[in-house]
């Protein structure tokens, strides 16, 4: 079973290697910044309310984000595992989240700031995602550290974090991935 987590900072390249790991494995990518984007596109209700916190780079409150992942899981793709990609954000989401199932493994990306700036300031110049303007990747760095980076030693505590040098290129990224959760 691979019930995975995928940790780190925002510019740490989670979601490329969730896409990677996911095809190989053939298990769902759950990227909870997709799916929050998804609704706000569609104009739901959901959408709605995330959009006034992610516009701002601050987290959606967990008990929209938790109900809105615990009816994610629930769905028949996730019977053989999934990757989780930007959740849990915060302590009580990882709570919620091991109460509802029991997780393999958090794979944590870690990233000099300086580099995570860096690739978060020239994604800005490429992508219109509305929350990578400079004013908002900084207080997505600040909320990183105050509200994510405790999940770290929450997950090392269980003995499931596994630690990736985030630095690298994407090819030699992914193959660190694989062999730490030996794979190959
Ligand atoms: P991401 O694409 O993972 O960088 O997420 C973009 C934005 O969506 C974040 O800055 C938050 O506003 C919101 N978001 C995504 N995942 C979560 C989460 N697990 N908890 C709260 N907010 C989230």
């Amino acid at each position: 079973m691979m019930r995975l987590v995928f940790l780190g900072p925002p510019g740490a390249g989670k979601g490329t290697q969730a896409k990677i790991l996911s095809e190989s494995l053939n298990i769902p990518h759950i990227s909870t910044g997709d799916i929050f984007r998804y609704n706000i596109e569609n104009k739901t209700e959901l959408g709605r309310e995330a959009s006034e916190f992610m516009n701002r780079g601050f987290l959606v409150p967990d008990k929209i984000t938790n109900a809105m992942v615990l009816n994610r899981l629930s769905m028949d793709d996730c019977k053989n595992g999934y990757i989780l990609d930007g959740y849990p954000r915060t302590i009580n989401q990882a709570e919620f989240l091991d109460s509802m199932q029991e997780i393999n493994h958090a794979v944590y990306f870690y990233l000099r700031d300086e580099i995570a700036i860096e690739r978060l300031m020239s994604r800005a110049k490429q992508e219109s995602r509305s929350d990578d303007s400079p004013e908002v990747i900084k207080n997505r760095l600040q909320v990183y550290k105050e509200q994510t980076q405790p999940l770290i030693n929450y997950y090392k505590e269980r003995g499931t974090l596994l630690e990736i040098d985030a630095g690298a290129g994407i090819t030699m990224i992914s193959k660190d991935v694989r062999r730490a959760l030996k794979l190959s």
